[in-house]
């Protein structure tokens, strides 16, 4: 394993320092990914043909919940990034790949990904928001994407369009091409610092040599690039959360003992889902990944609360990290939620049989 669990201590310390101005601001992490970079964070994710270090999948979901302890921004920026470099790495277009790998690897470029609305969003419209028409040089796209993250600061942006006849296409579009615009980041309640928003695309002609997949029916079901909804990596990211309140618990609960049996509760609970998010990570699932996404759901919004409630007041107030752990955890209620853990997620908030 290239870099070491040294460098990501140093590394996951600055980034919690760091956590409450950002959440404070909105602004964009530029310092926090410059460290990532320094640390080789990215390298983490590539083959060693490009740069990277090729870590197991197991290594990157033990690292993410460490990240996400100390800054969820950060680590939810870090999944869209690798999301984009995993989806160009699966790509058959080799010249493309020699392109832009090298760059992402060393961090000199930012990419991103906008592919929610073939998977989770916009999913009940009559007509696609992105349609893309095949031209003799390649594809012509039209519409928007509703939800990319760190927009204004890509070079490139992993995107998904779907032509008349229903199938799909994934594209590398350089956000420098005619036709692109990309509206102000939206406010959010938690996260605003990811710089999430849309990407307008008014007749923008791109040549085959940016496809990345397709056309075909459900792209992102489709060979090596299947879609990881409700997957492992965002999993790691609410258990991530989960131990910043239950770590904050524990510290309340060594002078007051009637926090005690919750912070026991929630730390055994916690570590149980560590175990099998480690293990299924490893290729030993005792569970589904789905499974394992509501369970960590429920938990990162239950130990967010219970770290409020022994907050109290001070808990309530601005720049309390309890509160910035509550707004977070109701992320994961929104964020690349397929319908079973939604379905699980309201269940439980309904108390109805599962
Ligand atoms: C902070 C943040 C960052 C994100 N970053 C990225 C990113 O970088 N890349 C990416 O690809 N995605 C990203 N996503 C998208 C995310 O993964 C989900 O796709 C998104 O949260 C789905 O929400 P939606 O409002 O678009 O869903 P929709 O399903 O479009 O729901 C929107 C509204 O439509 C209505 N509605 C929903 N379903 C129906 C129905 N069946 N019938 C009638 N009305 C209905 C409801 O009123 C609902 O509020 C991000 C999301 C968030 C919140």
């Amino acid at each position: 394993m290239n870099g070491s669990l040294d460098d990501l201590d140093v590394l996951c310390r600055r980034l919690a320092e760091l956590a409450p101005a950002l959440d404070a601001s909105g602004s964009w992490p530029s310092e926090q990914l410059r460290l990532c970079a320094e640390s080789g964070v990215f390298r983490w994710f590539l083959p060693a043909e490009y740069g990277g270090w090729a870590w197991s999948e197991k290594e990157i979901v033990g690292a993410y919940v460490r990240i996400a302890e100390a800054c969820l921004t950060t680590a939810f920026v870090l999944t869209q990034r690798a999301g984009a470099c995993r989806h160009i790495v699966e790509s058959e277009n080799e010249p493309l790949k020699r392109r832009l790998l090298s760059d992402l690897a060393s961090g000199r470029t930012f990419a991103t990904v906008g592919i929610s609305h073939l998977t989770t969003s916009r999913r009940h419209f009559a007509r696609p928001v992105l349609s893309a028409l095949p031209t003799e040089e390649g594809y012509r796209l039209e519409g928007l994407s509703p939800w990319v993250t760190g927009a204004d600061h890509a070079e490139t942006v992993v995107l998904g369009g779907t032509l008349d006849d229903g199938r799909q296409i994934l594209v590398a579009l350089p956000m420098g091409s005619a036709g692109v615009t990309v509206p102000p980041a939206i406010r959010l309640m938690a996260l605003s610092a990811s710089h999430t928003g849309e990407i307008h695309m008014a007749g923008v002609e791109l040549g085959n040599e940016v496809l990345i997949a397709g056309p075909a029916e459900n792209i992102l079901q489709q060979g090596a690039s299947r879609a990881r909804t409700g997957g492992q990596q965002t999993s790691a990211l609410a258990l991530g959360v989960t131990t910043a309140a239950v770590r904050f618990l524990e510290q309340e609960s060594m002078a007051r003992t009637a926090l005690r049996a919750a912070a026991v509760e929630l730390r055994r609970e916690r570590d149980e889902i560590e175990l099998a998010l480690l293990a299924a990570a490893d290729g030993h699932a005792v569970c589904s990944n789905e499974d394992l996404r509501a369970r960590a759901n429920s938990l990162v919004l239950r130990s967010s609360q219970a770290a409020m409630a022994a907050a109290k007041g001070a808990g309530y107030t601005a720049g309390h990290p309890a509160n910035r752990w509550c707004r977070e955890a109701l992320f994961f209620l929104v964020w690349s939620c397929p319908q079973p853990v939604l379905d699980a997620n309201l269940c439980e908030l309904a108390n109805l049989e599962g």
